[in-house]
């Protein structure tokens, strides 16, 4: 007998409750343990030497995130907004001028661009939820200075024509990988195509130390600015031979000792924890590949997708029943899955009222036609996946197993056979 959706009084295709995430080990706890008994929190200190750049745990996650990604030099901080802001100013990103960035990512893409007194200029995304290539030259102007990537959920933006536009035009490009660290495009790894890459370790990402932020980069004086930048710069950068030309100002960006030793054991796990989520994805995207109301997440041929969330774009058109209910149908059976992922940045008050200050409208008011970029309706499919089709799950990772995919499945199966149970209930 054909069984009625959860939503309409029928049984759950799921009682018990996914399982939470991150996993924290004994690894973790044997890494902060030792940092406790050694009773250096922090090895910062805002003076030429050694401890300029931290302490010992903070240089062996930077070692770490250096050999993995064959870059050079690798930059810890508290945070990969403070990476953002701090790439960016390291960059030469200066106020007034353009950064191109993604309509639809987190909020502190945008925010870092104006934390340098530049001004963010949005440019629409593709089917891959990144930035499309063809409207980022769009929106190429003369006070253009940067593109900022950003891979989201996962899936490698299409970096190399980026790379290709930006040097045409001559721009640096900073890529934002806090949701993809381990995704490839032709087996070079995200984060290193651009001038820096950021990776963040925040308590949601794919791997966490609570808060934090890694920075890599291959050339040595952007390293050494975002090294300034993260330690009060300027009390140190004169006393630095080869700092002593910058113009420098410094935060405090920087990572505790507690925080860089749970990172260490985090990235030691993070290809095996990559490897489970792809592995999920697929069994997933199987178990739905003959339903005809969900478009499945797609990968570029040639790339890695690392699934920090598995999206799926819903056709309403097709069923005539609104995102909302399906959303609400799949809570009901206990798969949840989001409605849309953030609202399109450029809808955010700061950009509709162009003001952060109380009094000055710094920095909008060196921007030129800003609201061409900042109206709704300027990114139409930003806006279409995030009203109208976009669900998506963060299911899909450790320590979930192929068996709690055929639940996942079996919610979004049913809600596709019993489609008319919509229209006829109220
Ligand atoms: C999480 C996230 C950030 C910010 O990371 P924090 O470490 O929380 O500052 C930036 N960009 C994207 C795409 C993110 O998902």
């Amino acid at each position: 007998m054909k069984k009625h959706l959860a939503l309409f009084g029928g049984p759950k295709v799921r009682k018990k409750p996914f399982a939470p995430h991150p996993i924290l080990g004994k690894e973790e706890t044997k890494e902060v343990m030792s940092v406790l008994k050694s009773g250096q929190l922090s090895g910062f200190v805002a003076k030429p030497g050694d401890h300029f750049n931290g302490g010992p745990q903070v240089k062996r996650l930077e070692s770490a995130f250096s050999r993995y990604f064959d870059a050079p030099y690798a930059v810890a901080m508290n945070s990969a907004t403070s990476a953002l802001h701090a790439a960016l100013y390291a960059v030469g990103v200066e106020p007034g001028d353009e950064v191109i960035v993604p309509s639809y990512t987190m909020s502190a893409s945008a925010s870092a661009i104006l934390m340098c007194g530049a001004l963010p200029v949005f440019a629409d995304i593709g089917d891959d939820f990144c930035l499309d290539p063809n409207e980022v030259t769009k929106k190429i102007t003369p006070k253009t200075r940067a593109i900022l990537v950003v891979h989201l959920f996962g899936h490698p933006a299409r970096i190399r024509d980026i790379m290709a536009i930006a040097k045409k035009h001559k721009l640096v490009v900073v890529e934002d990988c806090a949701q993809s660290p381990g995704a490839w495009d032709g087996k070079q790894y995200v984060g290193t195509f651009g001038d820096v890459g950021v990776f963040s370790l925040n308590q949601h990402k794919t791997i966490t130390t609570g808060e934090g932020g890694v920075a890599i980069a291959s050339d040595k004086r952007t390293a050494l600015r975002m090294q300034l930048i993260r330690n009060h710069g300027e009390v140190v950068h004169d006393h630095l031979p080869e700092a002593r030309e910058e113009y420098i100002l410094g935060w405090n960006y920087r990572m505790t000792e507690l925080e860089a030793s749970v990172g260490i054991a985090q990235f030691a796990k993070m290809e095996k924890l990559t490897r489970h989520r792809i592995h999920l994805a697929e069994v997933l995207a199987k178990k739905l590949s003959k339903q005809g109301f969900f478009s499945l997440p797609e990968t570029r041929q040639g790339c890695r997708h690392v699934y920090f969330l598995f999206p799926l774009l819903y056709d309403e058109s097709k069923t005539g029943v609104p995102r909302a209910r399906i959303a609400q149908a799949l809570s009901a059976e206990g798969v949840p899955f989001g409605e849309g992922y953030v609202r399109p940045i450029y809808w955010e008050p700061i950009y509709q009222k162009k003001r952060i200050f109380q009094k000055s409208n710094y920095p909008f008011n060196l921007g030129q036609n800003l609201e061409r970029h900042y109206r709704k309706g300027s990114c139409l499919r930003t806006e279409f996946f995030h009203e109208k089709s976009l669900l998506a799950t963060g299911l899909c990772r450790y320590p979930l197993s192929a068996r709690d995919m055929e639940d996942v499945a079996k919610a979004i199966l049913k809600i596709c056979n019993n489609i008319d149970e919509f229209s006829s209930k109220p």
